[in-house]
């Protein structure tokens, strides 16, 4: 698996508890999307000059600011005090759609049918899209699928979504100058839902603004396609994605430059990244713990450390448990001098100077077989304090062999 595809599997696999997430918290203006200068200049010349089309359809790569960049040019419209460059902020139409909750912001995303909802549209999802949005303001498919899928399920917009698009859009506005109907992931929409929403699409209602945020261009229907005006978003550059990153909570001590060259003018590429490091460091921190408890055979210690390791939540355990057995096999090389053969960074390098003699033949095969066999264990919904407990316990006889 190349790196790429590592660090998104990886993504694919966290969830891990809010504690661990610092989230840079974004308002919906221009000066909150990173970068993108040319089209927010051409979407306030459009709001200025009174040349807003019906329906914009909006293409990008991810983690490009796409639906941010929506937002905010819905936010600048209907915004009571705008300047040249951005909406105010403070208005009362802007303070509701900081939080998304103003009366004439619709939102369609993908949903999932469950067994209690066998026709699901947004409506059903509304606050926790609000939610997830306002914490990810550059979202990904993916993860908003792992938020409300309970299985491996893929969220998708049905048909149901259609007659309640055209009902609200049919009402009167109650307070904007426009009615917006976001769209994100029109790729996600099935055939006969499209179908049913061409017409609207087509001759919307008076004031009426569609903004379709899509990824996929291919799998949009050209009927869809042709109906919208295209705008396109490219990937954010990369002296804007590391000024971004220079005020990034999860910096520590990366360099933004190059965590924005290898993000490629992806945001969330580039946070993962950052928070990859950041997983790293704890898995570190823990194994010396358990190790240096174990090894001193203090069991008040190890217990503090095993409810700690309880805490963190599956994904973070599995994430530790496979640390172990990598970080153990990178001490059992250091012993045979070949250093092509050991990849670790400076900190994880000083701590196996002094602890790889204690990883040899004798107990590294079943140093191994624990780090395994908590990792079935805590898959399988085993007792996550007890597991963790009685995995320090065997390692700390094992590490003195
Ligand atoms: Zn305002």
């Amino acid at each position: 698996m190349g790196w790429i595809a590592g660090v998104q599997f990886f993504l694919l696999l966290r969830n891990e508890p809010e504690r661990f997430r610092k989230s840079l918290l974004l308002g919906m203006q221009f000066k909150d999307v990173i970068g993108q200068r040319p089209t927010k200049e051409l979407f306030i010349q459009l709001a200025l000059e009174q040349r807003v089309p019906h329906a914009i359809l909006l293409l990008g790569p991810p983690g490009n600011g796409k639906l941010a960049m929506a937002l905010a040019f819905a936010q600048y419209l209907n915004c009571s005090s705008k300047t040249v460059s951005d909406s105010c902020g403070v208005c009362s139409s802007c303070l509701k759609y900081k939080k998304l909750i103003h009366p004439d912001l619709h939102f369609t995303i993908p949903v999932i049918i469950t067994s209690a909802n066998s026709k699901p549209t947004s409506s059903n999802y509304i606050s926790r899209w609000r939610e997830f949005f306002i914490t990810n303001p550059y979202p990904l498919y993916e993860r908003w699928n792992q938020a409300i899928a309970e299985d491996n399920k893929q969220g998708m917009i049905y048909v149901y979504e259609a007659s309640e698009i055209i009902q609200k859009l049919s009402k009167k506005s109650y307070e904007a100058d426009y009615k917006v109907s976001v769209i994100w992931l029109p790729e996600s929409m099935n055939a006969t839902c499209a179908n049913k929403i061409l017409k609207i699409l087509e001759e919307p209602p008076a004031n009426t603004l569609f903004l379709l945020v899509s990824e996929e261009e291919q799998r949009l229907l050209s009927t869809i396609r042709s109906r919208c005006q295209t705008i396109r978003l490219p990937k954010i550059a990369e002296q804007d994605l590391t000024d971004a990153l220079a005020n990034h909570p999860d910096l520590g001590e990366n360099n933004p430059a190059v965590i924005a060259r290898m993000a490629k003018g992806n945001y969330i590429l580039a946070e993962e990244l950052l928070r990859e490091d950041e997983v790293r460091k704890y898995n570190h921190n823990q194994y010396t713990s358990m190790m240096r408890s174990g090894y001193g055979r203090n069991l008040q210690e190890l217990l503090a450390w095993s409810d700690e390791l309880s805490s963190i939540g599956r994904t973070r355990q599995i994430s530790f448990l496979r640390y172990c057995s990598e970080f153990t096999r990178e001490n059992f090389m250091s012993n045979f001098k070949q250093p092509k053969l050991v990849t670790l960074d400076e900190n994880e390098g000083n701590f196996a100077k002094k602890f790889s003699p204690f990883i040899h033949e004798k107990n590294v095969m079943h140093l191994f077989a624990e780090f395994e066999k908590s990792l079935k264990d805590i898959a399988s919904n085993g007792n996550v304090k007890a597991v963790f407990t009685d995995m320090a316990l065997k390692i700390s006889k094992l590490i003195r062999l």
